[in-house]
């Protein structure tokens, strides 16, 4: 890095919750950084777009600790673009709405840094919106009025000019006000806005833990603090508060307000979050093993260069396939060479990971038992045909004994390495011990293995109140014999599969 040259800022609104709401250019920013400066509100989703080894700098509050003061967050921001870095200050919602990224922007104009601003999605308009509230609507208000709610309780001390504030047709929206808000509706009133004018709360917005509650400016405050509302809130005073409930839309999903732990490997958890999410679900990505290149590339090397000796080449896993190609990419060797070799594919999204190469397999067993796979691939192997077995270095042996045993020749190779993921150990069991997750999925028997062997006997015991939902049968009887009872194991072993189970057990 060039040491004279400044680095730059760029003042970033992550969005209210969902991260699916943050910006495209928010995302490249912070794809890109080298630095990530973040507050309590950005989700974890949205800080896995940082690179591998940005610097991770939290200043948000901590229980019982205060937050970093602000003139601390400028210092920062400076310090780390004088040293030349590019650097991504993430803050919830918009950072120019009660974000206090118009300090931070100062302070950089200050010190001769060059930012940018990116603005978000505030919570002010999209966590009414995820709740069926219109902020604005032409047949009830002409206005929107954004408002703090964070003072110190008592009239005396209010800077907020109720007199005002109660004389306004627009729609109110007072944000940081859970705390306040029986002495924000009682200012209201006495000072003349209507004891009957709707007003809805709406808690953790357009995140699966969303809850709304709604009343008139007299009872809110009563009904906030029966349902035991929390920050972060978002307050809306106004007609468009009491608008009926057609316009509920969010959280009818088939997973609405489930919570699953997906404990695939990083490169693989995308697909079964994704579809989690499509239904309203929250996948909550713990990878437990990560696919790395093999130690030793020797075998496979030998093997690619004589591929022409193989018939069959037999792919258990998309990784196995992603890993066959790579390596052989990596020692140019023409794909034509396989032209003579028959594909075998286990599952069909091993079979889809060979399409995407304009390959199609021989043959595709269906089912995930060693068993099964025998008893579809013999018939298919004639005499003097070789196999390769491109596998996971710590593949089962039944694949392999089952070949031996009737007498089939075949190369045994580990294409890819399954390592454990520890990193996320410490929040996977703060996770369990809150008891907030519904389901843990596990899609082979390594899954099960690994968690359990991150989370460390003593930990067994907080998947108890967890409903556990396996791929397939192999899978659960890995579980069962780790001492983990398999609720419910996926008719069709896919990811599909598994999450129709998921959805079948949210319905009863
Ligand atoms: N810059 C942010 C607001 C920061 S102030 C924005 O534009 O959204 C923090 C307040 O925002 C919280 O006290 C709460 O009132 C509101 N808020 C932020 N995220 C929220 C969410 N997901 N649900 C409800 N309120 C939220």
């Amino acid at each position: 890095m060039d040491k004279n040259r400044k680095g730059k800022v760029y003042i970033i609104g992550a969005g209210p919750g969902d991260h699916k709401l943050l910006t495209l250019k928010a995302a490249e920013c912070i794809s890109r950084a080298d630095v990530i400066v973040y507050d309590r509100l950005v989700g974890s989703k949205i800080l896995g777009l940082a690179k591998k080894d940005a610097e991770m700098v939290y200043v948000g509050k901590l229980p019982e600790h205060h937050a970093v003061p602000q003139e601390g967050i400028n210092r920062i921001l400076v310090e780390k673009a004088l040293e030349g870095k590019t650097v991504a200050r993430v803050k919830g919602g918009d950072p120019f709405v009660f974000g206090r990224g118009g300090e931070e922007a100062e302070a950089l104009a200050e010190a001769g840094i060059e930012f940018e601003v990116v603005p978000g999605v505030t919570s002010a308009v999209a966590v009414p919106a995820y709740a069926g509230i219109p902020v604005t609507h032409r047949d009830f208000c002409s206005s929107l009025h954004i408002i703090t709610g964070h003072e110190k309780p008592g009239k005396e001390e209010s800077s907020l000019d109720f007199e005002t504030l109660s004389k306004l047709e627009g729609t109110l929206v007072f944000l940081m006000g859970v705390k306040n808000l029986s002495s924000i509706t009682s200012n209201l009133i006495e000072y003349g806005k209507s004891k009957s004018t709707p007003a809805a709360v709406v808690e953790k917005g357009t995140t699966i833990m969303q809850r709304k509650v709604t009343g008139t400016l007299e009872d809110i405050a009563e009904k906030v603090k029966e349902a035991g509302i929390q920050s972060p809130a978002v307050t809306v005073i106004g007609e468009v508060a009491g608008l009926d409930r057609r316009l509920e839309w969010f959280g009818k999903g088939k997973l609405a307000g489930k919570r699953v732990l997906v404990t695939r490997s990083r490169q693989q958890a995308s697909k079964l979050s994704e579809k989690i999410e499509e239904l309203g679900g929250e996948a909550l990505e713990f990878p437990v093993i990560r696919i790395e290149e093999p130690q030793d590339y020797s075998e496979l090397d030998k093997a690619l260069e004589n591929i022409g000796v193989y018939s069959w080449v037999v792919f258990t896993s998309t990784n196995g396939v992603e890993y066959f190609f790579k390596r052989l990419r990596f020692k140019r060797i023409d794909i034509r060479k396989l032209s003579g070799t028959k594909l075998c594919a286990i599952g069909e999204a091993t079979a889809e990971e060979l399409e995407k190469m304009g390959l199609y397999a021989e043959l595709m067993p269906q089912s995930y038992t060693t068993l099964d796979l025998l008893k579809q691939l013999l018939p298919k192997i004639k005499k003097g045909e070789k196999l390769l077995l491109a596998r996971a270095d710590i593949a089962g042996k039944e694949l392999s004994e089952g070949l031996k045993e009737k007498a089939v020749e075949f190369d045994d190779i580990a294409v890819y390495r399954t390592v454990l993921e520890e990193s996320g150990r410490e929040a996977i069991i703060e996770l369990l011990e809150k008891g907030n997750i519904d389901f843990v999925t596990f899609t082979s028997s390594s899954t099960v293995r690994n968690l359990l062997s991150i989370l460390g006997k003593d930990n067994i015991r907080l998947l108890d109140k967890v409903k556990k939902v396996c791929i397939g049968p192999v899978t659960a009887k890995t579980a069962e014999e780790s001492g983990l009872e398999a609720d419910a194991v996926a008719d069709v072993y896919t990811v599909e599969g598994l999450v129709n189970k998921l959805v079948e057990l949210s319905e009863v």
